[in-house]
């Protein structure tokens, strides 16, 4: 696996060298030579050597199923005609798809559809196509050698997607709540779409029924909108578990190997975050994260927020204690020693009053022990999300990556943009407990600042529940078990641990 290992994971030794002298660096994608060298040198899960050679099948695959390829071709005109899948669809004829969208929500919740959407592909030998659209157009590197993941422009029913037409018409869930029989139909469509996004229906939910993925298997088309990371619900399906017991090991890992071998930075969003990685965060001792979201900024006033958060770091550790007065000398002038220690907070959020807010208080009052320098930086402040547009999402991105090389990590619940950084960045975060109305959490205890996550794994905030009046969905509570765990920032939702 030499060409994969050495380019999506190498290993702690490389880090010793400098990135240029190891390999030819790939001018389309600068990142991924160099970013090794920015992540900290705590050790590096090492991903399987067995998921390695699935990565190994799956390229090749997608190099011969690749947009205009003749398979491709051959597959596209069952679509076009509208044709029905025919009963052997041997690989040297078709290819199966999976066409993944990923216009729905924040990048966050984007980039966890998409690499769940990967491993489902992975899992089902289908070849990943992905409609990025134009607000999301350049933010990440190919990740397939020597092929494309980008959807080709004119591909039919792409404009459509998004339509609640082309849902009703061509969804899983809507056809099985017209036809209840539906999945046993020989032989399957060319086309079914999966909705799999917070909002599904109890119908679009038996997609994570093993018996329904049998049929799909005969689907050579499948069309997939979601915004979940929905891989924890497919270690509770036994038709995927073994497999994918066998593929991560270290079951904490999941979206740490997936996501540093399918998101390297492109070059330009890869210039954002060095620049900004080398002129303010380099030269500290220590690099401290803040990921703060404000969901609801009613419920949530940034002065009470700003003191949970120093509530939360202080207690923890990664700031220190400051003095009551404003009257004491600073750590630094006559009494500079060599032993001072430099801080470098990374502020992630929407908002600037944060990092005003903090940076004030630490200019303006000595820490206790006297040691310890700390600044505060923040690369954007976009006021409000506007994931429509190419700029916004680059910034987003940067933000998120840069948080991803910090040394510690302290993040908001419910937030997918805080699930990227700490999963990229390996780090076990410590989740502020926020004063929110949103969840209706009676059991939060407003007095613990924040608690340490479990894993470094996402949660899939909408996992398939039990309805009793529908009858027809799957019963989460009952197949519940090791290495699926509740979240600890999201009650019902689940997560690897
Ligand atoms: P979630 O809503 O917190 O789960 O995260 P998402 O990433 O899915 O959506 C939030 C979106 O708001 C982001 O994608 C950004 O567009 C924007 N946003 C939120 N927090 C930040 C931040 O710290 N920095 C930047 N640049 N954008 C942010």
């Amino acid at each position: 696996f030499s060409d994969l290992t050495q380019k999506f994971f190498p290993s702690q030794n490389d880090k010793n060298s400098s990135p240029a002298q190891e390999l030819p660096q790939d001018q389309s994608c600068i990142s991924r030579s160099q970013k090794i060298s920015y992540h900290k040198k705590s050790s590096s899960p090492v991903p399987s050597p067995y998921f390695l050679s699935k990565l190994q099948d799956y390229e090749r695959r997608h190099k011969n199923c690749e947009p205009f390829s003749e398979p491709f071709n051959r597959t596209l005109q069952l679509l076009v005609t509208g044709k029905n899948s025919p009963s052997n669809i041997t690989e040297s004829d078709y290819c199966r798809y999976l066409v993944y969208n990923v216009n729905l929500n924040g990048l966050g919740n984007r980039i966890l559809g998409l690499s769940s959407a990967f491993l489902y592909a992975l899992l089902t030998n289908r070849v990943l196509l992905v409609d990025f659209g134009p607000d999301m157009a350049d933010l990440f590197c190919e990740p397939f050698q020597k092929s494309t993941w980008v959807l080709p422009a004119d591909f039919p029913f792409r404009d459509e997607f998004y339509s609640s037409q082309f849902r009703e018409a061509h969804s899983f869930g809507s056809l099985l709540m017209k036809n209840a029989n539906f999945a046993h139909l020989a032989p399957p469509p060319s086309l079914l779409h999966l909705f799999l996004s917070f909002e599904y229906s109890n119908y679009d939910k038996l997609f994570y029924r093993d018996e329904n993925q049998e049929f799909l298997q005969g689907v050579p088309w499948l069309t997939l909108r979601s915004d979940q990371y929905f891989i924890p619900y497919l270690f509770l399906m036994p038709c995927f578990k073994p497999e994918l017991e066998r593929l991560f090991p270290d079951k904490e890992t999941v979206f740490h190997h997936l996501g540093r071998y399918l998101f390297s930075p492109s070059n330009q969003a890869w210039g954002l975050i060095t620049r900004f990685y080398d002129a303010y965060l380099a030269r500290a001792d220590e690099r401290i994260g803040l990921q703060i979201r404000v969901f609801n900024p009613t419920a949530t006033p940034i002065p009470l927020f700003t003191k949970q958060i120093l509530q939360c770091t202080q207690k923890e550790s990664l700031l220190p204690q400051l003095q009551e007065s404003t009257a004491s000398s600073s750590a630094g002038g006559s009494n500079k020693t060599t032993s001072t220690s430099m801080k470098a907070v990374l502020i992630g959020s929407l908002y600037r009053e944060f990092y005003e807010e903090m940076k004030f208080m630490f200019w303006t009052r000595a820490s206790v022990d006297g040691g310890q320098v700390v600044g505060f930086h923040q690369a954007s402040h976009e006021g409000s999300q506007h994931s429509e547009s190419h700029s916004h999402n680059m910034k987003a991105w940067a933000d998120m990556y840069l948080l991803s090389l910090c040394d510690a990590l302290v993040t908001s619940p419910w937030s997918t943009f805080g699930y990227v950084a700490q999963g990229i960045g390996v780090m076990k975060p410590w989740i502020l407990n926020v004063p929110n109305d949103r969840d209706g959490d009676q059991k939060r205890q407003p007095e613990t600042a924040c608690t340490q996550a479990v894993s470094m794994e996402p949660c899939f905030h909408f996992p398939p529940s039990y309805d009793m009046r529908a009858k027809v969905i799957v019963d989460r509570e009952a197949g519940l078990h090791p290495p699926v765990v509740h979240c600890e920032d999201v009650r019902w939702g689940l997560k690897l641990a």
